[in-house]
């Protein structure tokens, strides 16, 4: 019994084929979870991915430290028995467009996550050796795996700007490819940062200086047009009432320089639906998330949307759980006990 099969409940063979086929873009944890449901509620289901292999950041994103990708490619090998079609190297957008899937199947799933990093933009941003750490770490695995023979850019200082999960990844990576010295650089303390005192732990385990309440305000080149440190403004923390997190405010006057050859920015993601989503009629927010209602319907049917490009950047567990909702909104759907939004 796989693990997908195991949290989704399955009993191959239960329920009765169907002759609706459904397509699924992205096959990260919520493409995964809802491909599985589906196909074991007898639908036809085709997954189509723009990777070299399904699995999204399970595969391409976190670490094998902290993630048993064995485990999760044995899941994905199960759903290939159970009858899930998985088309991979097929950007929806470009070499498929979403027109054309809404044409031939009965109901599309859009699963496609949060691929571009959201850069600081403060001055220096654009120099040689300020990266995004998630494009990085993607690379990183690529490399690794052998579908890239191009090894991740590395120097012997770098600086993390963050506190999340993609920056606990970043110090592990820049440690394994070779850095002597790496700076955490993050504007609140680790109790109120993403990955929390374990990852800041973890963190500084692999050896990495941590700067708390430390916010950068420019890169600065070196003589070779390099970045050569990071210019940073102290902070303090206040409280708001209604609040929980309180916010960093800059201390004027107060400033600090870090020397570094490289920086890795990890400090938030951008969604990143199909291209041209929206010309199609597929509302997006103003964070630029897919537009959903309590089923998981975007504004164009029938297309419905899951995981952290619905929801923005999180967790494994909720962008699975918000594939399972929409792969049951879709059973809803097709059995005719739901219909479209009104807006
Ligand atoms: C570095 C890093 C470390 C993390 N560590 C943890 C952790 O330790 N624990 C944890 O719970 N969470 C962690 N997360 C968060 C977690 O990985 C994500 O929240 C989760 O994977 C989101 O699932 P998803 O299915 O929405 O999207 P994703 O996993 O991002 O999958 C999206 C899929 O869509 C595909 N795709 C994108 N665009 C297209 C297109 N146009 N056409 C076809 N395919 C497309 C991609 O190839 C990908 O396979 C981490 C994230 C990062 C970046």
């Amino acid at each position: 019994m796989n693990i997908l099969r195991f949290i989704i409940g399955c009993k191959p063979g239960e329920a009765r084929e169907r002759e609706e086929k459904i397509a699924i873009v992205g096959a990260g944890p919520a493409g995964l979870a809802a491909a599985g449901y589906l196909r074991c509620r007898g639908f036809k289901v085709d997954v189509y991915d723009k990777g070299e292999e399904p699995g999204g950041l399970l595969i391409y994103g976190i670490l094998e430290i902290h993630i048993d990708k064995k485990k999760v490619r044995e899941g994905i090998r199960e759903l290939k028995e159970l009858g899930v079609n998985f088309y991979q190297k097929v950007e929806v957008g470009k070499d498929v467009l979403l027109e054309d899937l809404i044409k031939n199947y009965s109901a599309v799933l859009i699963a496609t996550g949060t691929w571009k990093t959201r850069f600081l933009g403060i001055p220096g941003s654009k120099l040689p050796g300020v990266l995004g750490a998630f494009e990085w770490i993607i690379q990183y695995h690529k490399w690794k795996y052998g579908y890239s023979s191009v090894k991740p850019e590395i120097k012997s200082r770098v600086a993390v700007i963050g506190g999340g999960l993609t920056a606990v990844d970043a110090v592990y990576v820049s440690k394994w490819l070779g850095a002597k010295e790496i700076h955490v650089i993050y504007r609140r303390t680790r109790e109120y940062a993403p990955a929390g005192v374990r990852g800041f732990k973890e963190m500084e385990e692999q050896g990495a200086i941590i700067h708390e309440l430390l916010s950068p305000v420019e890169y600065i080149a070196g003589s070779s047009g390099r970045v050569a440190a990071v210019r940073a403004q102290k902070m303090r923390l206040v409280k708001m009432p209604g609040e929980t997190r309180p916010r960093p405010e800059p201390i004027e006057g107060a400033y600090e320089t870090i020397e570094v050859d490289m920086v890795l920015e990890a400090v938030g993601l951008y969604p990143t639906p199909p291209s041209m989503i929206d010309k199609i009629g597929v509302r997006l927010r103003r964070n630029g998330t897919i537009d959903t209602d309590e089923y998981k319907r975007t504004t164009r049917e029938p297309v419905f949307a899951a995981g952290d490009v619905e929801h923005g950047a999180s967790l494994i567990g909720p962008a699975f759980k918000s594939g399972l909702d929409a792969a049951k909104a879709i059973e809803k759907y097709l059995n005719g006990e739901i219909g479209w939004r009104k807006d």
